[in-house]
């Protein structure tokens, strides 16, 4: 495994820098009186800066100035919006160097990940932007037996959407939600991890730059409990990324209230490996998969199912691969892996890591700390021999380690892939699409990939993204990511060509002459 260790001075200005920007970024962020807590660079483990946690008053106050906003916001047009969005997405490629060296301070990642965030965030402005009038407009629907009833139906925003968003893909996350909560006419209450405070206020600096009244997006900080919770309570719809583990807590919070939410939780995301690939070829599309944002991405994939004929050999290219990596801290695109985010997660991945092996999984590449490039540095790791007993066979490592289980079958694979709690993500590599589509409809997750791991259909914006099973509800992205924030109305009128019974002498004169309108239809295969 090579090491980039010539970064260290750069990576320094930027903390530096980043330093040096936090007050005027933190000053966007709703008043916050509670106990301070210092944030940590990842990449040194050095104080970044220090955050003032929110009071559960401070919660009730950010709400009340949203919904004060959100009365006017409502009543304005969808060009209105929409030039604000598509301001936004110009500043954000202008500036896009603020945002992503701020990702890369603050949570460690290598630039490739970083950009994809701008990239994302970028697509969902614009998408969200030129569809939401479409999408929300409102329409004319079919009614029973057309022409005697006429039904429109029409969308109100929710009114207050609470946002809370983890620590991995901060901004690309956030704007996903975000974005689209606002463009369908609603403010936001967000609640930040404290670790991505300040890529988060860029982002929502652009966007104030670009005409969005500031009211509109409240960001607060602070635990889980109280200030999570005091979020989740204030919200009319709730959106939520983060942990299954805290997603299920979120939605036993709203069932007494019937509060709709969109979760999208945690993943063991599976990939198959066909026999029809080189094995070069489908190493080189593995390692992104699997190592992105160093594993610590909820659409990464943990599991590799690969087939016993190219096994040999695809291991073997792996791990070469694996060991030819660059990890190590900086700026620039010459690095593949950058640092875990912080000390639990370093202590999480290790703790997996030293499980397997206690139990006899063999480590082929990787399997170590690298606190010789910084506190929270782990390499790139593949396991082999990995078994149920093991923590990582099933549990979601979040994590730079992936497990290989060669299997005998086509049939083999897509129910090892599918025997898991989880269903968020999936990926195939195959010489063949067709081949790999057959095997992809039959995968229990939310997207699948072909000959990528993610980012194909992390960039299908106009698709719904999100999980099956404990992995979550409810979609982002697509018509599905705007109309989850809205409340539907149907609006409907007879229109007189056939009276509607009023009585039971009516409605025997009616009777047969809306039975020879129901064969009429059915002949008709009317839909
Ligand atoms: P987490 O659930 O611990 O925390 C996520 C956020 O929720 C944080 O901001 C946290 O402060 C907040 N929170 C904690 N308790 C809360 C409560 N009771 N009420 C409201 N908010 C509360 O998750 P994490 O460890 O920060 O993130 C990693 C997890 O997120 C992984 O499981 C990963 O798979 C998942 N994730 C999923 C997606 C997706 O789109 N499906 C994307 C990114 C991450």
């Amino acid at each position: 495994m090579s090491d980039v260790v010539n970064r260290a001075m750069s990576s320094a200005a930027a903390i530096e820098w980043a330093r040096s920007i936090a007050p005027e970024l933190t000053a966007g962020l709703a008043l916050a009186h509670g106990d301070a807590k210092s944030v940590a660079a990842p990449w040194t483990g050095d104080t970044l800066h220090d955050l003032r946690h929110c009071t559960v008053q401070d919660v009730d106050a950010a709400e009340s100035a949203a919904r004060f906003a959100q009365r006017e916001w409502s009543r304005t047009s969808f060009a209105e919006r929409r030039s604000i969005l598509l301001r936004a997405h110009s500043l954000l490629l202008e500036r896009r160097r603020e945002l992503i060296d701020l990702v890369q301070v603050e949570t460690g990642k290598n630039r490739a990940s970083a950009f994809e965030e701008v990239f994302a965030i970028a697509q969902a402005m614009r998408h969200t932007a030129v569809t939401v009038e479409r999408v929300l407009s409102p329409r004319f629907r079919r009614s029973s037996v057309p022409g005697v009833v006429r039904a429109m139906v029409d969308h109100e925003p929710k009114g207050l959407v609470s946002v809370v968003t983890p620590w991995n893909y901060p901004v690309a996350l956030a704007a996903m939600d975000v974005l689209p909560a606002l463009a369908a006419g609603n403010a936001v209450l967000q609640k930040i991890d404290d670790q991505t405070v300040l890529s988060l206020m860029s982002l929502r600096r652009m966007l104030l730059d670009a005409g969005l009244p500031a009211a509109l997006w409240q960001v607060v900080t602070g635990p889980g409990d109280p200030v999570g919770n005091a979020v989740v309570d204030a919200g009319d719809h709730v959106s939520f990324t983060g942990s299954t583990a805290t997603g299920t807590r979120i939605a036993e919070r709203l069932a007494p209230r019937l509060v709709s939410a969109s979760l999208e939780l945690g993943g063991k995301n599976p990939m198959i490996v066909l026999d029809d690939l080189d094995p070069d070829a489908a190493a080189a599309l593995a390692f992104p998969a699997c190592f992105g944002s160093a594993g610590q991405l909820c659409v990464s994939i943990e599991r590799i199912y690969v087939l016993r004929p190219v096994a040999e050999a695809f291991i073997a290219a792996f791990a070469a691969r694996i060991r030819s990596a660059r990890i190590g801290p900086g700026l620039d695109y010459s690095i593949d892996m950058g640092s875990l985010t912080n000390r639990s997660q370093l202590d999480r991945v290790q703790a997996h890591v030293g499980d397997a092996i206690t139990k006899g999984a063999t480590v082929v590449a990787g399997g170590n700390a690298r606190p010789d490039l910084g506190p929270y540095f782990h390499e790139p790791t593949l396991l082999t021999g990995v078994s149920p007993d093991m923590n990582c066979f099933a549990e979601e490592t979040f994590g730079p380690v992936v497990a290989i289980h060669v299997v005998e079958s086509v049939e083999e694979a897509i129910a090892a892939a599918n025997d898991s709690q989880y269903g968020l993500n999936a990926a195939v590599l195959t010489g063949s699409v067709a081949r790999g589509r057959a095997v992809a409809r039959r995968i229990e997750a939310g997207s699948v990939n072909i000959n990528d791991g993610y980012r194909a259909s992390f960039a299908s914006i106009g698709a719904p993204m999100g999980g099956w099973k404990r992995s979550g509800m409810g979609r982002r992205n697509g018509p599905e990511g705007i109309l989850r924030f809205v409340e539907s109305r149907t609006i409907a009128n007879p229109t007189g060509i056939l009276p509607l019974p009023v009585d039971g002498e009516s409605a025997a004169r009616m009777e047969p002459v809306y039975l020879a309108a129901l064969r009429v239809l059915a002949a008709l295969h009317f839909p």
